[in-house]
């Protein structure tokens, strides 16, 4: 007998005939003689409505409380799916991320996982139940509901799947799996049979929302493999796993891209030791989280210094920047809140020349211009005018060929 985890994201639970239709593949599973634990995430738009009507309510929601409202969502889809399967005759049991012993730190709206306690998990998989778990949330040791970050139900999968020892954590959503592009903006787009950990971890950190960027790197470490497949058809999906081929990996797999950038540059730093410390420490501490960082080359002991956070963060970091700048003798603090970034992705383009000069060839073909530039060993990523975007993976994705 097989443990099994599967996850059905909000599209997939988003009304009750949806529901209907989860528990009937659940069944389906059970019956091929698997033990399984299910993750949901919250119905449909629920987290995004519910964060609506905190901010209806309050100019800046408290954390904590927030944390509590937003893990409701998880709590309805997760019940309603519990109660569908006992109507279909089925046990079954819906427990809270508390109640599975989903233990977190205490950093509300992006908690980590410090441990899973699952004798409550196991418990009632011995007594014959399905186990539905609320996706995206945890607890302290203070008690204290926390959240997991935005797409955090793909974590609560991944990380019960190793905590459970069980054979495959499979994830359900609307496409067919991970493809070469994101299939709503490129339609050629193909389905990736199967993708390394690594690639896979780039292409959700720099944009796919098809998977959660921690979710991966606990896959990873724990060499759990991960299914990505849709729950509305039967369809093979995309298995991520660490065991790709040496031989395939030759080429661009991927393009990602995300919308959500913003811009902050201080104009005319003085070239000191200690400088850029003294501009990143309060940050940190303010909670910002800074993605590329760029200094220029200093000319006459002056330099220009940018970097940038999701747009949500802008507010935040201009108030940490404008009065350092101004106690470091900077010139001035300019933002730019409309950018987002394109990535290209292959495991293939190291130690391989040429694969930069093409991707910036085929944007400025499209007339698009580049404002910065980041690579990592597998990735080559450009920072444009989110007006731009959709544009730039669409002549990437020819440019290299991806629907062939
Ligand atoms: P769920 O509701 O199941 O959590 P999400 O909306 O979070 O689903 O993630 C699935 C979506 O990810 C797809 O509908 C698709 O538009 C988007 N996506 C972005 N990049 C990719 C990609 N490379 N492959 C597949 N889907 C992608
Ligand atoms: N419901 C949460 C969100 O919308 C978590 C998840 O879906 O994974 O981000
Ligand atoms: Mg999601």
């Amino acid at each position: 007998m097989a443990l099994i985890v599967q996850k059905y994201g909000g599209t997939s639970v988003a009304d009750a005939e949806r529901i209907r239709n989860v528990a009937s593949r659940i069944v389906a599973t059970k019956e091929k003689g698997n033990q399984v634990v299910v993750v949901v995430s919250a119905m449909g738009d629920t987290t995004d409505d519910l964060i609506k009507l905190a901010n209806q309510v309050a100019s800046k929601p408290s954390e904590r409380e927030l944390d509590v409202l937003l893990s409701t969502g998880e709590i309805v889809s997760s019940t309603l799916l519990a109660m569908t399967l006992k109507d279909m005759g089925h046990e079954a049991i819906s427990l809270s991320g508390a109640q599975a012993g989903i233990q977190t730190d205490s950093a509300y709206s992006s908690a980590r996982i410090l441990k899973i306690e699952a004798k409550r998990v196991i418990k009632e998989l011995e007594n014959g139940n399905i186990v539905i778990v609320a996706g995206f949330q945890g607890i302290t040791d203070g008690m204290d509901t926390t959240t997991l970050g935005r797409g955090g139900s793909d974590t609560t999968a991944v990380a019960l799947a190793a905590a459970l020892g069980a054979e495959v954590c499979e994830r359900y959503t609307d496409v067919e799996g991970v493809y070469t592009a994101d299939p709503r903006i490129v339609p050629e787009a193909l389905r990736l049979p199967e993708i390394g950990y690594e690639e896979m971890l780039e292409l959700a950190t720099y944009g796919s929302k098809v998977m959660h960027p921690r979710a991966i790197e606990l896959g990873g470490l724990y060499g759990i493999p991960i299914l990505v497949a849709s729950s509305f058809c039967d369809k093979p999906g995309t298995l991520i796993h660490g065991g790709i081929s040496m031989e395939i990996r030759n080429k661009v797999s991927s393009i990602a891209h995300d919308f959500d950038v913003a811009k902050v540059t201080i104009v005319g730093v003085p070239d000191r030791v200690g400088i850029a410390a003294g501009i990143f420490e309060p940050l940190a501490q303010a909670g910002i989280s800074v993605d590329t960082i760029v200094q220029n080359a200093s000319v006459d002991n002056i330099t220009d210094l940018t970097f940038t956070v999701s747009k949500s963060q802008l507010p935040a970091a201009m108030e940490v920047v404008k009065p350092i700048a101004r106690s470091i003798g900077a010139r001035e603090c300019v933002s730019d809140s409309k950018l987002g970034k394109v990535s290209i992705i292959g495991t293939g383009m190291q130690n391989t020349p040429g694969y930069a000069a093409k991707m910036f060839r085929a944007l400025s073909e499209k007339g698009i211009n580049i404002q910065l530039i980041t690579t990592s060993e597998i990735r080559i990523t450009c920072i444009i005018q989110e007006a731009k975007v959709k544009d730039a993976v669409r002549v990437l994705h020819q440019a290299f060929e991806l629907e062939k």
